[in-house]
């Protein structure tokens, strides 16, 4: 199957609309001058409009779409104590009225009050979410699993939705991103070398490597990883999610997954220097706001490559901004301390 097909297989799913879409594709005139190339283009994912925005919210337009059509009363999802999936989901909920469930875990080493109190969390709280704290990944389960029997022993229906989203229908949302993409990369006569992004729960990757894989074969397609000390287990983790979610349109996955582990630093929600300077570097040529977690550590990583000498200084490179920045203000101390302030 071509992909001219993809379109068509994307809009028999049932979908909530949630996003603005489609987000611009910007020209980041004075980073790649700074840089001395190459020409870096902002896909500005971090707009898509919903509480403050970014990736995630397009693969909500698909499951709380799905969520409906079961005849939910509830979502429930999980995350880090400061995720922006979850305050994603608790804002796609309380826009079509569902109730919000999160199951937040401690797994960040930073104790900070504004780490316990501001950033996404506080929006979680304004936004109507119950949000319930655990200390690691099988104690979310166990609480899951607790909340899910307590809800429907009073007649609700729950629609549990996985970390950051990254089901192979939450990842059509970035199969559509891709088309997206594609077509405005068409529209600018860009043929861009190289796209990248942050990679954590995948979907973003797999989805984006399933739409480019049938469209521009040739393009590379770097995921930063953000999230899991083993890189091969990332990398495995998207290949799965690429074929299920390729399998869901009907067509094959033949690409391959790249995974760039060089920014990863200390661990999952911990900023590295590179990052810090990554995040003050496009604040101060763009105007525009990456996070500590997940964007900063993927601009670091493209910095990294354009002062390695990787690209020529004519040669376009596109990377999407997931979004984040909610998240900067519980961050305030870490980034203090890594000389961002
Ligand atoms: C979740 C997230 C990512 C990673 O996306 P995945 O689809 O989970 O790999 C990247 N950036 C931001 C800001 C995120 O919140």
């Amino acid at each position: 199957m071509s992909f001219e097909s993809l379109t068509p297989s994307l809009a028999d799913k049932p979908r909530a609309r949630l996003a603005n879409l489609p987000t611009p594709l910007e020209f980041a005139a004075r980073l790649s001058a700074r840089l001395g190339g190459p020409r870096i283009w902002l896909k500005r994912d971090d707009l898509t409009g919903l509480a403050f925005g970014g990736n995630k919210t397009r693969k909500l337009e698909f499951l709380i779409g799905a969520a409906r059509a079961e005849g939910a009363t509830h979502v429930l999802t999980f995350g880090a104590v400061q995720s922006n999936h979850v305050r994603q989901t608790a804002a796609a909920a309380a826009k079509v009225g569902l109730a919000c469930e999160a199951i937040l875990s401690e797994v960040v080493p930073i104790e900070s009050a504004a780490y316990r109190r501001s950033g996404n969390l506080q929006l979680d709280r304004l936004l109507g979410a119950r949000c319930w704290f655990v200390s690691d990944a099988s104690a979310a389960q166990a609480q899951a699993n607790q909340r899910v029997s307590a809800l429907e022993s009073q007649g609700a229906r729950v629609y549990v939705i996985p970390v950051g989203g990254s089901t192979a229908l939450g990842a059509l949302g970035y199969v559509e991103a891709g088309c997206e993409l594609v077509a405005q990369m068409a529209g600018a006569a860009l043929s861009p070398a190289t796209i990248m992004h942050a990679s954590s729960s995948g979907g973003t990757q797999a989805g984006m490597a399933v739409a480019l894989d049938l469209a521009e074969p040739e393009l590379r397609l770097v995921g930063v990883n953000a999230y899991q000390h083993d890189v091969t287990a990332l990398k495995a983790d998207v290949e799965r999610l690429a074929t299920a979610t390729a399998s869901l349109l009907g067509v094959a996955f033949a690409g391959s997954i790249e995974i760039d582990h060089t920014q990863f630093g200390s661990g999952y929600g911990i900023p590295t220097h590179a990052c810090v300077e990554a995040i003050r570097l496009v604040a101060e040529t763009e105007g525009v706001l990456l996070d500590p977690v997940y964007s900063g550590k993927a601009m670091a990583a493209l910095i990294a490559r354009a002062r390695g000498g990787m690209w020529r200084s004519d040669d376009d490179v596109v990377f999407i901004h997931t979004g984040g920045a909610p998240s900067l203000p519980a961050y305030v101390d870490e980034i203090e301390a890594l000389g961002g302030l």
